[in-house]
This record gives structure tokens, C-alpha cells and sequence, in this order.
């Protein structure tokens, strides 16, 4: 069975390492000419954690992230901490630590893996543009690329795994087009070397500076030699979706007026270009992820805020879940794996993951209003309601009964 997967980040990466972990070819198709450095700061929660121990990744993920001792939610203005979680005892707790590292080192490490186990299988310079199956068992799905200079390439697939992000082709293609919608936040996000923040007194670990309509996130990255943060700020206005967008550190500091002066010292601290500016869009989640041969997984099956940090999470555990459905149908029918093998386990891993993914798709979204939407004050006296609270942590991937 050869597999094509749509997407060399981190949910397409991963999820080629979970096939070959299952006995399935893959080649993955990237739009990117060169695997770069992007992105800042994030999350690795313990359940992704447990997903990338899973992958073989684990103990490189460790040596090169950085794990919070404690996450502290401060008053935007006073700096007062409203709300402190510990988190020294994390692996006791759930078996894993909580990490927060460079997306770009995170990504480096699977693609690493990836080539080492399958030197020919990543295929750059390759933008779906458009995919075409006519629905019969056995024959197999037209894939159609272009290429930086408008050259067109043509691929054929058994199955596909479309990890293609939040715009996904392929979501829009197979399973209709939904409309991104607007978060009502934009935000800057930049990193500082550690060193430019000499005499600015920085506790430990990771810190929010939570006021009306606006937070600033800050954490260390690069064991402890980049300060990452993201401002976010309640705006009307849309933005255009993406990544990458120039931003000004002043427009950032503009908007976060009166908050703390670690918070501008850090702002102020930002190297040149060094400050990126994003706005927040999520889909509705929907309801059906596979169709035949072709699944969509991580940002593109389930787009959703950043809230909890569970992004990339999500993408991992997707791809462990789908990497076990395909080893469980593969040992239920004792044979090589088939195409109808494989469209079973496509279903099963809809079936084993949407729930949860839907979860976490609202309550992220209702996380971020009750941080930025209420007086800070409160945060101290109301119950806490997040990633941690509701159990996100404690999934494991790895045991996770299959549906
Ligand atoms: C450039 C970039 C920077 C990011 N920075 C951060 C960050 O700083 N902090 C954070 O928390 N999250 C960041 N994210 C998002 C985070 O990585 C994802 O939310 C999460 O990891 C889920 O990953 P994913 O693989 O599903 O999607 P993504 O990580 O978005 O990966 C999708 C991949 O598909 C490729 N692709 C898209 N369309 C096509 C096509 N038609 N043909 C071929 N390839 C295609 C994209 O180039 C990309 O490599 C970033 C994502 C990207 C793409």
C-alpha cells in the first residue's frame, strides 16, 4: 500500500513515522522549497509527550526542550499572581513531563527520523493542487502538484493523509469547504536571546500577564537561551490568516499599554524582524474526517485556538491513534495490509478521536474568553477550568482503548 501524506509539519511528519511504525509506505508532499527555521514557541503537554515517546522521538524532544517548573497567571498591570500551577511533579502526575520548546527544533527532530528511516521519502517543492479519486475500490487517487516555477507533477496514491494544515486542500476539496472564522485576536508573537534581558528579574518557567481583552504569554525556549512570548489582543478587525506576517513591536507595546514593565522590557528587547504578527481563525470542527482512502489529520481535520497549547498535541496523538488502527487491522486480518484494511482503520481512528478533539476544540475556545474576558481579579477566585483541570493530560495516545 502506498500512502501519500500531504504536509511535511508536524502532524505529516509524525504521521509517517506512525505508518512506517505500522508496515505502511508513505512519501510525504510538501509545498515548501526548504525545511526552515519558522515559528516560535510551543507547547508539548504530557499527552504529546507520550505520543512522541511512541514515535521513537522522545529522548531527543527532551534533551532539547525546556520543562516549566511552574505556570503563573499574573495580573497584566501589578504583576500579582492570581493563579500558580506547579508543575515539578508532572511526571509523577501523568507520566510524562510538560515541555514548551522551538517549533522549529520540534520539527527538525521528526524530520530528521523521517529521513533517516526513509531517505526518499519526503518529496519538497510539491503544492497540491488538486486531488482526484473516482470512488472505486482498488483504483488508486490521482494526486496533482506544482512546483515553485508552475511546473505540474503527477502522483498516485492508495490511500492519503491530508496533514495540509489549517487551509487544507484537501478538506475543501473532499470535504467542503468551511469557512476559517475569525477568533477576534491578533497576535504578535517574537523571540528574545536570554542575554538581552540581562537585569530584568525573570521567575522561573512561564508566566501570563492576563488583563481585559488582552495577554501576553512568555516562556523559555532553547534551554533557557530564547525568551519566547505572544501578545494577544482582543481586535474587530479580521487579519489575514497565516504564519509568518511581518509585525512591529510597537503596534505590539501600542496595545499593551499599562501592562507590567517586565512585559515591555521584554517587547522591547525584540531583534530586529524578529516580531511576527498572526490573527486567530479556528473552523467548526467537522463531522466526519475520513472519506474512503483519505483522511485528514492534526490542523486540518480540527483547526482550533491556541488556548491550551494543544495544537500540535492534538496532531501527534491523531497520529499515534491512526498509526495503532492500521498496526490493530493489520493484525486482525493476519494478512499485508489492504485497501479495505486501511479505509477500516482510516474509520477507526475518526471514531477513537473525535470526541476528545471536539472537546478540546470548544473548551479552548472558552478558555481564552474567560482569560481575556473578564477582570483579571476574578481569575483568583473562580474555579479553574483548563487543559490540566479537564483531564487533557492524562490521555495517553499510546493505551487509549481503540473505538
Ligand atoms: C510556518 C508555521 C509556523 C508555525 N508556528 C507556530 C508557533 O510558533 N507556535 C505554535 O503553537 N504553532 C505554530 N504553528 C502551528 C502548529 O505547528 C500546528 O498548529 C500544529 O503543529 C498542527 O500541525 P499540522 O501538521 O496539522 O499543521 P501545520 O504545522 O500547519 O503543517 C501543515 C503543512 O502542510 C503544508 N501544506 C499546506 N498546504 C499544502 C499543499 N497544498 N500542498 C503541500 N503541502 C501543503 C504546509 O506548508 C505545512 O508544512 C505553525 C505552523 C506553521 C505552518
Amino acid at each position: 500500500m502506498n500512502t501519500a501524506i500531504i504536509g511535511a509539519g508536524i502532524g505529516g511528519l509524525a504521521t509517517a513515522l506512525a505508518m512506517r511504525k505500522a508496515g505502511v509506505d508513505a512519501v510525504v508532499y510538501e509545498q515548501a522549497s526548504t525545511v526552515g527555521e519558522v515559528g516560535a514557541g510551543l507547547s508539548l503537554t504530557p499527552n504529546a509527550v507520550k505520543a512522541l515517546d511512541w514515535l521513537g522521538v522522545g529522548e531527543r524532544i527532551r534533551a532539547l526542550a525546556d520543562e516549566p517548573p511552574q505556570m503563573l497567571t499574573c495580573h497584566y498591570a501589578t504583576g500579582e499572581v492570581l493563579v500558580a500551577f506547579d508543575r515539578s511533579d508532572t511526571v509523577q502526575r501523568y507520566g510524562a513531563p510538560y515541555l514548551q520548546m522551538h517549533r522549529a527544533d520540534l520539527h527538525r527532530v521528526l524530520l530528521d527520523a523521517w529521513l533517516k528511516q526513509s531517505p526518499d521519502g519526503l518529496r519538497t517543492d510539491r503544492r497540491l493542487i488538486a486531488l482526484e479519486s473516482n470512488g472505486t475500490p482498488g483504483s488508486s487517487t490521482r494526486l496533482r502538484f506544482e512546483d515553485a516555477a508552475a511546473n505540474r507533477h503527477e502522483n498516485s496514491a492508495a490511500a492519503v493523509v491530508a496533514a495540509d494544515g489549517l487551509k487544507s486542500l484537501v478538506r475543501t476539496q473532499v470535504f467542503g469547504a468551511t469557512a476559517p472564522k475569525f477568533g477576534g485576536f491578533v497576535a504578535w508573537r517574537g523571540l528574545v536571546p536570554l542575554a538581552a534581558l540581562e537585569g530584568v528579574p525573570l521567575s522561573a518557567g512561564s508566566k501570563v500577564f492576563a488583563g481585559p481583552g488582552r495577554l501576553f504569554v512568555r516562556y523559555p525556549v532553547r534551554r533557557g537561551g530564547l525568551m519566547n512570548y505572544v501578545a494577544f489582543a482582543r481586535v474587530d478587525e479580521w487579519q489575514p490568516e497565516g504564519w509568518s506576517q511581518t509585525g512591529t513591536v510597537a503596534e505590539a507595546a501600542a496595545l499593551l499599554h499599562g501592562f507590567h514593565p517586565e512585559v515591555h522590557s521584554i517587547l522591547a528587547a525584540t531583534p530586529e524582524g524578529r516580531c511576527h504578527k498572526w490573527g486567530l481563525f479556528a473552523r467548526e470542527p467537522l463531522p466526519e474526517w475520513t472519506r474512503g482512502c483519505v483522511a485528514l489529520l492534526g490542523d486540518a481535520a480540527h483547526p482550533m485556538m491556541p488556548w491550551f497549547g494543544q495544537g500540535a498535541a492534538s496532531a501527534l496523538e491523531d497520529a499515534v491513534i491512526l498509526g495503532r488502527c492500521v498496526i490493530a487491522s493489520t493484525a486482525e486480518s493476519d494478512a499485508p495490509q489492504t485497501e479495505a484494511g486501511l479505509i477500516a482503520a482510516f474509520r477507526r481512528y475518526e471514531r477513537t478521536r473525535h470526541a476528545r478533539v471536539t472537546l478540546i476544540h470548544h473548551e479552548s475556545a472558552a478558555g481564552g474568553e474567560r482569560l481575556a474576558g473578564m477582570q483579571p481579579e476574578r481569575l483568583r477566585d473562580q474555579p479553574v477550568r483548563n487543559e490540566d483541570s479537564l483531564g487533557l493530560f492524562s490521555y495517553d495516545p499510546v493505551s487509549e482503548a481503540l473505538a
